[in-house]
């Protein structure tokens, strides 16, 4: 037996998660002396005692972890024992590098949950309960370590029940930072449309729950920013939201009291449920239940219209569980800002932001530092599929271990829409939550301020920066701004490079990268494209054969147009005098004059390869969409109708698409390049149009089609890795019967989990690109 003494330094998701409480009940258990303390490099260790304690001491750290903890670096130190007597929990230590993680936000966790229906706690109905193991914390952080004086919580002084508790090592809220009570902590209110106080406290909560049962919008203060809530089974309330908030057609996600609710509206399987109940408690797009005569299917109509899916979730925070509890009935729960704004945060500013939308405010008194929405994952193929990166998930970092280090203390600036940012740091790529669109003044402000908040949280300043190739993007002139040197990556390669890196996937392989608009190489609009990745670079081995974008960008919101371009780059001139075609239909003999004369003459028509638009083309062509008021309409409508008469949710996507066969598809190789002719597709789709087979039937024959042409593309270029990425790939027939054929077809396909699929992980795939420059 020797007496030592270990200093060991511990990063990872240790701070924030009751790990030095575990650390410290641990040291004791075993009998160590010594401390532990963070800082912003983590969580700081030594311990003296026997040398078989401490090698007991390390295995127990790896295998007790508490629940949210991860390690990503343990190094351990013997120094000489200096003989301490006692195991202490130190203050926290400044200064230094910072590289610890910055925790997220996380859903109440259990034993909050039971002690706030206990009539006999002292936190019974208090709506800011929370513990080391749940409650806010990106969304209070001002900065790091994570401790009360840098959260907003500091200007809350903790009364001497809470105190205790804080110090007391043996209780579950030793150290939570956000730890409150009645007594000491924040409050709710419920005030009118200007802001006068009509109830506090509990009264608040039954004041606002009638006035959702009686149809009322109101705006909530939540955990990352404002919700607007309404009756999710009141179709008047519904629609005064759609008109209210300009959104006529875009799917609202609807918030259930219990998981018991959400199965008679919504398909749930074992993962759902899973993420559903997981502390991060996104927000899952579940297939709908369709029930002839059902008032659920109806409302799900109203709330997701022409769509497969509904967004749901459980409540997650005290506040949502009091609230829905109070009321009874599921609430709709859509994000609380105007069109493509930034969700808002401050109940003084929501009076004049959300003016006009809510009729009443349900408030409370801490203040949320950064906004952040609610995630929203979908089940693919089997697991998770994150659709918008968000509360619960950001600022964690995707590990990229494998890759070349060069793109240490990268930033990257991401795309334009739904955009988000990255920094590498080390193995690590930490993508920012997801910011929006960044049309707006507003959503541009809150990116500037993501990457100074994200860049000072990390402690780095950006040495390079990586943005997308697209010159008119706000992320790319930003980027220029800087001055910082600049790699400009493609679009597609982006949207690959963040495929393979997730999926650790060795090159070489096949990407597949079908998605709305990407700017190419050659300076034209792509989108169906087939790159073949090698460690050096992509090479454009196919793609879809380019058409005519009439009125270029405002023809992404009309599928019509983008059909007419199509039509003219199949069938030429005549075509604009043809009525048979549905999109010729839709406009006037003199609107028509001037189409012809824009593709012509080429004015505002640049050339596209895109898949998005090929989706939109036959939307359009089968008379499903004409003109779209939110992004991916068009498409999404297909899906639907792939969906809508499948024998059962559960039925692998392509057995349901094999009774119906496919349309006809040409390849033709030119330039050493595989180009796809749509010209048969369009024959045989307009065969089944003039039959007036079913639109469901001709929806998922154009998907087989898609299908088909993917794994014929997958034999001729011959890698057996294929990446599938890309906006498209949101559509789960799609993907999933891309995935099945490529399998049976002796192929290993990869698609997303952790990274959106869409231009959410575009910053992703940029930063892994400022890593492979010394490979190329
Ligand atoms: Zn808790
Ligand atoms: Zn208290």
């Amino acid at each position: 037996m020797t007496i030592q003494r270990a200093h060991i330094t511990i990063t990872g998701i240790v701070q924030g998660v009751g790990f030095r409480p575990f650390i410290h009940r641990l040291a004791h258990q075993i009998g160590l002396t010594g401390w532990v303390n963070n800082t912003a490099q983590g969580v700081v260790i030594e311990v003296e005692g026997d040398d078989h304690l401490i090698e007991h001491f390390l295995r127990r750290i790896q295998t007790d972890l508490p629940p949210h903890a991860h390690i990503a670096d343990m190094a351990v130190m013997i120094i000489p024992p200096i003989g301490d007597r006692h195991f202490v929990i130190e203050k926290s230590a400044d200064g230094g590098a910072k590289t610890a993680y910055i925790p997220p936000d996380l859903a109440i966790c259990p034993d909050c949950l039971r002690e706030m229906t206990d009539p006999h706690n002292r936190r019974y109905r208090y709506p800011f309960i929370n513990c080391t193991h749940c409650g806010p914390r990106y969304s209070i952080m001002t900065d790091l370590p994570y401790d009360r004086p840098n959260t907003t919580m500091r200007h809350f002084i903790m009364c001497d029940d809470c105190r205790g508790e804080y110090d007391d090592p043996d209780d579950r809220r030793f150290h939570a930072q956000p730890i409150a009570c009645p007594a000491c902590g924040p409050h709710i209110a419920f005030w009118d449309a200007d802001g006068q106080v009509l109830a506090t406290h509990d009264t608040a909560l039954s004041a606002c729950a009638d006035a959702l049962r009686a149809g009322n919008i109101i705006a909530m203060k939540g955990l990352g920013g404002f919700h607007l809530l309404a009756d999710a089974t009141n179709p008047q309330a519904i629609a005064t939201l759609r008109i209210r908030k300009h959104r006529p057609h875009k799917p609202f996600a609807v918030m259930f009291p219990a998981l018991a609710d959400i199965c008679r509206w919504c398909v749930l399987d074992d993962v759902a449920h899973d993420l559903l109940s997981s502390p991060q408690a996104p927000i899952v797009l579940l297939q709908k239940r369709r029930y002839a005569h059902s008032s659920t299917t109806l409302y799900a109509e109203l709330l997701a219209p022409d769509n497969p899916t509904l967004g749901v979730m459980l409540p997650y925070t005290p506040l949502h569980h009091l609230l829905l509890a109070t009321c009874g009935f599921p609430l709709i729960a859509t994000s609380g800002n105007r069109a493509d704004e930034p969700i808002c945060i401050d109940e003084h500013e929501a009076l004049t932001r959300l003016a006009g939308i809510a009729d009443f405010f349900l408030v409370h008194n801490r203040p949320i530092h950064r906004p952040i929405d609610d995630s929203v994952v979908r089940v693919m193929a089997g697991r998770m599929m994150i659709v918008r990166r968000a509360r619960g998930y950001a600022p964690l970092p995707i590990n990229c271990r494998d890759e070349a280090r060069a793109g240490e203390g990268g930033l990257a600036v991401g795309a334009h829409l739904k955009n988000a940012v990255a920094i590498r740091r080390g193995d690590d790529v930490f993508i920012s939550q997801h910011i929006g669109d960044l049309s707006t003044t507003g959503a541009y402000h809150h990116f500037e301020q993501t990457i100074a908040d994200l860049s000072a949280m990390l402690d780095i300043s950006p040495r390079q920066i990586a943005c997308d190739a697209h010159p008119d993007y706000a992320s790319t002139t930003y980027a220029y701004r800087t001055g910082l040197p600049i790699r400009k990556i493609q679009h597609h390669y982006a949207h690959a490079l963040a495929c393979m890196a997730e999926n650790g996937v060795a090159l070489p392989a096949l990407a597949v990268v079908w998605d709305g608009t990407g700017y190419g190489d050659d300076g034209t609009i792509w989108g169906g494209e087939f790159l073949r990745m090698t460690a050096s670079g992509y090479e454009r081995v196919g793609h879809l054969q380019p058409f005519p974008l009439i009125g270029g960008d405002s023809a992404v919101i009309e599928p019509r147009k983008t059909a007419l371009g199509w039509l003219y780059s199949l069938l030429g001139d005549a075509i604009f005098d043809d009525e048979q075609f549905a999109p010729v239909r839709q406009f006037t003999p003199a609107q028509r004059r001037i189409l012809r004369q824009m593709v012509q003459k080429g004015i505002n028509c640049p050339m596209t390869s895109s898949m998005g638009r090929l989706f939109d083309a036959v939307a359009s062509l089968m008379d499903v969409c004409q003109v779209m008021t939110h992004e991916a309409q068009a498409a999404v409508m297909l899906e639907n109708l792939a969906l809508s008469d499948a024998p059962s949710p559960h039925t692998p996507v392509a057995q349901v698409f094999e009774p119906d066969g496919r349309h006809d598809y040409h390849i033709h190789i030119q330039d050493n390049t595989h180009i796809i002719h749509t010209h048969h597709l369009f024959a045989s789709l307009m065969a089944d149009i003039n039959a007036n087979l079913p639109k469901t039937v001709i929806s998922r024959k154009f998907h087989a089609t898609l299908i088909h042409i993917l794994v014929d593309m997958a034999h001729r270029i011959g890698e057996r890795h294929v990446l599938l990425t890309g906006g498209c790939f949101m559509n789960k027939p799609l993907l999933e019967g891309a995935v099945d054929y490529l399998r049976q077809a002796g192929f290993i396909p990869h698609w997303h989990s952790q990274v959106p699929t869409g231009d959410g992980g575009i910053c992703f795939g940029q930063a892994v690109a400022l890593s492979m420059r010394r490979l190329g």
